[in-house]
């Protein structure tokens, strides 16, 4: 059978390590050159924000992209940059893009008034590209789009026409991208499109629904995600939508950058160790519990987490038990920053038992890795969680995760039973529901396990022995290509 490989315009408006504030970005940086390795022809279009010109070489101007409504004409870029694994195109238009700050939030923290036309620009490209109008021979057979931010580039293909399908892969359904009904004509859109079928929301038009509504295909970050947004409060008022295109919605879990996160060849650790030679791990944890100002006990059991300080991840939870994972013996640290008032909860606790809990406000990448390696087991009570990405690097690390039963955290963790325990799929404890009764029955549950260690040894081995790489996810979006082109 002749290969498939279909040409894939991936659109996105971040894009790691050029210019990144979440998920979104490790996946447009991971998964084109996974889809590469796997014969499709996918390149990646990016908005030209000055962080990102500033990065790349060797500037091609291709030509223009006619504006429409109240977005300005723009030009296509090709440019080299070893940092992408695909080829990039660059959308330039210096008055939506070129800010001191991006991608979304101007330099005191707040949205940019006119985000609707910047990414309304980056979508119209995007469709303009998938139409064939673009300047230069390349078609699209695919625009894959990215989130809120490239949502009208389906309504565009639909409206306007156009010879390449669309997908939309949701990252996270609660940002949505709406804007009043007045900027319908400034964005392009036909008033035909006003309508409960078609861009509007509450009176209001909708960035994600006009792609939820105008795509080929939509996917998510991971299946149980895509089941839980079909239902309230996740649906975040799309469940009803996503419930009627339920048979084109299909969840596929994120993968992880398995080189950068792995324990063999870490240097964020001091001590690098595998599943073989796990008994080193241990100069991981005394390390880390010296450099958090905790007493270094090599059989005190060690939680920790690494996250955004946000009630989406259910760090107020984690608040309400500490007392009492003290109480049972076990040291707590955290490393994030967000939510000021949650902060200073953990900064109290920090201040009320300096033995057993400490805390890192702020952002460290090499700390993030300490964590990861020195830890013996990681919280994550996320409230709700589209794929999350700490839940596989601690597996990969031999550090048990311990989450609630929620998006991609139920999809890649396996609780510990007697069962699974004896199939060697055990990898970390699964709670629900949650709230701080069962979040601490899950912490007992793993304390009681570590105390046995051929018990936890196994536990550590089998999560060490999974493949959270990007193949297999890269290959289930091929298929839905194959599906949507067949
Ligand atoms: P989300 O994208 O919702 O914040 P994920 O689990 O998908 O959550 O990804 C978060 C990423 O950001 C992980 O790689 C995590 O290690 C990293 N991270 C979050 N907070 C910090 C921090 N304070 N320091 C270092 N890395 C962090």
């Amino acid at each position: 059978m002749a290969r498939f490989s279909p040409s894939v315009l991936f659109v996105a408006s971040e894009l790691q390590p050029l210019i990144k504030t979440g998920g979104l970005g490790d996946v447009a940086a991971a998964l084109p050159p996974a889809l590469r390795a796997l014969g499709a022809d996918v390149r990646v279009l990016l908005p030209a924000y000055s962080k990102v010109l500033a990065q790349v070489r060797n500037i091609n101007v291709l030509g223009p992209i006619a504006g429409a409504g109240a977005m300005p004409e723009s030009k296509l870029l090709a440019v080299d940059t070893d940092q992408v694994g695909a080829p990039l195109y660059l959308l330039d238009c210096p008055a939506l893009y070129q800010r001191e700050s991006a991608p979304y939030l101007d330099s005191s923290g707040h949205d940019y008034s006119d985000n609707h036309l910047r990414f309304g620009t980056l979508s119209w490209a995007a469709a303009s590209i998938g139409q064939g109008l673009a300047p230069f021979a390349w078609q699209a057979d695919i625009v894959h789009c990215n989130d809120w931010q490239t949502g009208l580039a389906p309504a565009y293909l639909r409206l306007y026409g156009g010879a390449a399908k669309s997908l939309i892969t949701i990252h996270n359904l609660a940002f949505q991208g709406i804007v009043p009904a007045y900027n319908l004509g400034l964005l392009a859109l036909p008033s035909s499109s006003f309508s409960i079928d078609g861009v509007e929301f509450h009176n209001q038009l909708s960035f994600l629904k006009a792609g939820l509504v105008y795509a080929d295909r939509i996917t998510t970050v991971s299946p149980t995600y895509a089941a839980e947004i079909q239902e309230e409060p996740l649906g975040f008022g799309l469940q009803g939508l996503l419930k009627k295109r339920s048979a084109v919605l299909t969840g596929i879990l994120n993968g992880v950058d398995t080189a950068e996160w792995d324990p063999a060849r870490d240097p964020f650790i001091i001590q690098n160790y595998t599943a073989a030679t796990l008994a080193k791990k241990a100069l991981n944890k005394a390390q880390l519990q010296q450099e958090f100002g905790l007493p270094v006990a090599h059989r005190t059991p060690l939680l920790a987490t690494v996250s955004r300080i946000t009630d989406q991840k259910g760090l107020d939870v984690i608040v309400q038990v500490l007392p009492q994972l003290v109480e049972l013996g076990g040291q707590y640290v955290l490393l994030g920053n967000g939510d000021p008032a949650l902060e200073a909860q953990f900064i109290s606790l920090t201040a009320q038992y300096p033995q057993w809990i400490a805390c890192r406000i702020g952002y460290h990448e090499g700390l993030s890795h300490l964590i990861e390696a020195g830890a013996d087991a990681f919280l994550m009570p996320s409230r709700f969680e589209p794929c999350g990405l700490n839940q596989m690097y601690s597996q990969r690390y031999g550090t048990p995760p311990i989450v609630h039963a929620t998006g991609g955290l139920a999809d890649s963790v396996v609780d510990c039973t007697a069962e699974t325990l004896a199939d060697n799929t055990a990898s970390g404890f699964v709670f629900r529901p949650l709230n701080a009764i069962a979040l601490l029955a899950a912490i007992e549950r793993a304390l009681l396990c570590y105390r046995d260690e051929q018990v936890w040894r196994r536990l550590q081995i089998s999560g060490m022995g999974k493949d959270f790489s990007w193949n297999k996810s890269a290959a289930a979006y091929l298929d839905i290509y194959r599906e949507m082109l067949k």
